[in-house]
C-alpha cells in the first residue's frame, strides 16, 4: 500500500539541528526503516501554532510499504520517540511529529490505539495540504471525495471552504 505521511518539527535536535534538518533526517530514517520513499514534498517553514516558541519546518512524503495501519503508526511513534519527543505534548514543542494522513485502502479507523485515516485535521491543515499537493494533488479524500488538490486550493481561498466534512457512517465503530 500507499501512504501519505506529513512530518513536523518544531524544536532543536541535539544531533541532528534545526526543525527543517530534523525532518531531513527523519526522511533518511523513514528509508532506513525498510519503507520505500516513492515521493518527498519540498519543505516548509510556518508559524507557530498554539503557544509553541519557533516555526514549524513541514513536509510530506508517499511511503510505499506491506505494513496495515497500526504496524506503521507503532513504527512511527517508535521514530517520534527516538527523536526525543516527549509524549502528551500535543501543540506543544516537539521534536517530530509523524502523522499519517491518507492511505491507499480508504477509510479506517481504531480506538485502541486511536487511529483515523484520513487524518481528521486534513482538510484544514495548510501546512499538510501545500506540501501534500505538491506530490499526491490527485489523491482522493474518501470522505468528501475532493482531491488534494482541490482540498488545497480550498484551503487556500477560505470563503470557498468546503462546509464541515461530514462524519464517517462508521464513526467510532471499533474494528475487530
Ligand atoms: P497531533 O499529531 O495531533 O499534534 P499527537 O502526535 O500527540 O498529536 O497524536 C496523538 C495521538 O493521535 C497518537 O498517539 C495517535 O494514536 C493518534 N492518531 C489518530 N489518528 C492519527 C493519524 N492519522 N496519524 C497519527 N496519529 C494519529
Ligand atoms: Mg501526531
Amino acid at each position: 500500500m500507499h501512504y501519505l505521511i506529513a512530518l513536523g518539527s518544531n524544536q532543536r535536535h541535539p544531533r541532528f539541528g534545526l526543525p527543517r534538518d530534523i525532518i531531513g533526517a527523519a526522511g533518511q530514517r523513514l528509508a532506513a526503516e525498510g519503507l520505500g520513499i516513492a515521493g518527498t514534498s519540498g519543505i516548509i517553514t510556518s508559524r507557530p501554532v498554539g503557544p509553541s516558541q519557533r516555526s514549524y519546518a513541514n513536509a510530506v512524503v508517499i511511503v510505499e510499504t506491506i505494513l496495515p495501519p497500526l504496524v506503521l503508526l507503532a513504527l512511527l511513534k517508535r521514530i517520534e520517540s527516538e527523536f526525543g519527543r516527549r509524549t502528551g505534548q500535543a501543540w506543544s514543542r516537539r521534536v517530530l511529529d509523524l502523522d499519517i494522513i491518507l492511505w491507499s485502502g480508504g477509510a479506517y479507523a481504531s480506538d485502541t490505539p486511536a487511529l483515523t485515516i484520513p487524518h481528521p485535521l486534513m482538510r484544514e491543515r495548510g501546512f499538510v495540504l501545500g506540501p501534500a499537493a505538491e506530490i499526491a494533488g490527485d489523491w482522493r479524500d474518501p470522505l468528501s471525495s475532493l482531491t488534494i488538490a482541490q482540498l488545497a486550493a480550498r484551503n487556500r481561498h477560505p470563503r470557498k471552504r468546503l462546509e464541515k466534512a461530514p462524519k464517517p457512517l462508521d464513526h467510532g465503530r471499533k474494528r475487530p
